[in-house]
């Protein structure tokens, strides 16, 4: 273990151009060590195995996982945090409050997790972007007045590792900070435009917002990112299309959580989403729990072997995605980390049930919604199976685009649903600068349900 924690640590990318081979090979020594972390220190993972009669190692390749039984969010919730944490508290680093989906989990990393990962996507993003030594990177993120989004915290951390932080804070903030807006993405313009960064972190939304505010002033920016990434909801290729064209700047989605950090990436070459198979296990499942054929749609369910502060093993991340097409298809980049998902779709509770069991996922709403001019300030409604309300948002909206959009929704949906209008752009200001779910189920249809 010891000497691949030092190659992880000293070139994290060394394992991008390995052979499948050498990348199970080491995917089973990371799962050995995670499963007996997870069993010997951490309450909730021992009663599991003990409850599925399973002994921890039996759990010896990335095979034996479906031995164990799937885990949710909920599920960790329900017990104390100490049941769920390999060690005392204060020992972790706490970064996240993750709540936008099921209730709020805080999120614990072990130290070493914390800076791998940072040196992980830093040398990732610098060999996979061409980028300098030292670029500097931008997060660009809303503030969320209730305080329950990951973005809007910081890292909990103990008052000496504090005083460790506060000493190179001023280094590390040369090269990565975070900006917020509040109201309207103007907010974060100048902080942008002074940094200026060579890689802008966002929702593909506001990689949109940002986009169409350079487009309304009819201005320039005033420098050029040599990359956008798209993190946190669904990249759909209408809004790339817009944003890489407005902007001149390539974008490519990253996909994680804050559960279990960064998962998979998008290359230059070939716009394919490469699965960080070094550090996780992703399966694409049915809902029969059975892996997806080739190019179907699934659940996504994430074994991460790299944080041993709180283990997470088959965790559902709660979100649908494509499996990929052609498994051990090659990628014009010439990266070996596996191509195991060919797209993530969102979330499963916003994915859409049609009459005839196909589900309808949020990225294919947002999809035909992107293609109409303002599409992208709707949201649509299922109040029941057949009845749907496309709610608009925004003026400046014209009856045609709405009309045409509920027309393709209508089509998408199929089955003679009935797609209603409202009309419920506030007289004042336009509620186009935040983030939308574009599509919401009443009720929800969890995650059981989605295939
Ligand atoms: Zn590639």
């Amino acid at each position: 273990m010891k000497a691949t924690m030092l190659k992880s640590f000293f070139r994290p990318s060394a394992y991008d151009r390995a052979s499948w081979e050498t990348i199970e090979a080491l995917q089973a020594k990371r799962l050995r060590v995670q499963v007996d972390t997870a069993y010997s220190k951490v309450r909730f993972w021992r009663e599991l195995f003990d409850t599925a009669g399973i002994r921890p190692q039996e759990i010896a390749t990335p095979e034996d996982l479906t031995k164990l039984p799937l885990t949710s969010k909920v599920q960790l919730v329900s017990r104390p945090l100490r049941d769920r944490l390999a060690s005392d508290d204060r020992h972790l680093v706490r970064m996240f409050t993750s709540g936008t989906t099921g209730p709020p989990m805080h999120v614990y990393y072990s130290r070493g997790f914390a800076l791998l990962t940072a040196m992980y996507l830093h040398d990732h993003f610098r060999r996979w972007f061409g980028l300098g030594r030292f670029y500097r990177i931008m997060q660009l993120s809303s503030h969320s007045p209730s305080s329950g989004t990951a973005t809007a915290q910081r890292p909990r951390v103990r008052r000496s590792m504090k005083a460790g932080y506060a000493a190179v804070r001023p280094l590390i903030e040369r090269f990565a900070r975070m900006v917020y807006f509040e109201n309207s993405i103007s907010e974060a313009v100048p902080s942008i435009e002074s940094f200026a960064p060579d890689v802008i972190m966002a929702n593909a939304s506001y990689l949109r917002l940002m986009a169409r505010h350079f487009e309304e002033s009819g201005r320039k920016i005033a420098f050029t990112p040599k990359i956008l990434i798209s993190t946190g909801e669904p990249l759909d290729e209408p809004t790339r299309d817009y944003v890489e064209r407005t902007m001149g700047v390539p974008v490519r989605q990253m996909y994680g959580s804050n559960e279990t950090g960064p998962l998979a990436l998008e290359c230059l070459e070939g716009r394919r989403l490469h699965t960080f198979s070094d550090r996780a296990i992703i399966e694409v499942l049915s809902v029969k729990s059975e892996k997806v054929r080739p190019g179907e749609l699934g659940e996504i369910v994430v074994t991460e072997m790299t944080n041993q502060g709180m283990p997470l093993l088959r965790y559902r991340m709660q979100d649908v995605g494509y499996g990929h097409d052609s498994p051990g298809e090659t990628c014009p980049c010439g990266r070996s980390l596996s191509l195991l998902l060919k797209s993530v779709e969102g979330r499963s509770i916003d994915c859409i049930r049609t009459r005839d069991g196909r589900l309808v996922t949020p990225k294919r709403v947002l999809t035909l919604m992107n293609a109409v001019d303002g599409g992208s300030s709707c949201q649509l409604v299922q109040r029941s199976p057949d009845a749907f309300t496309l709610r608009v948002l925004c003026r400046g909206v014209t009856s045609g685009s709405v009309t045409d959009l509920a027309q393709s929704l209508a089509e998408e949906i199929g089955q003679g649903s009935a797609i209603s209008v409202s009309w419920e752009a506030a007289d004042g200001e336009p509620k186009k600068t935040r983030k939308l779910r574009p599509v919401i189920v009443e009720p929800p249809s969890g995650p059981s349900s989605s295939r």
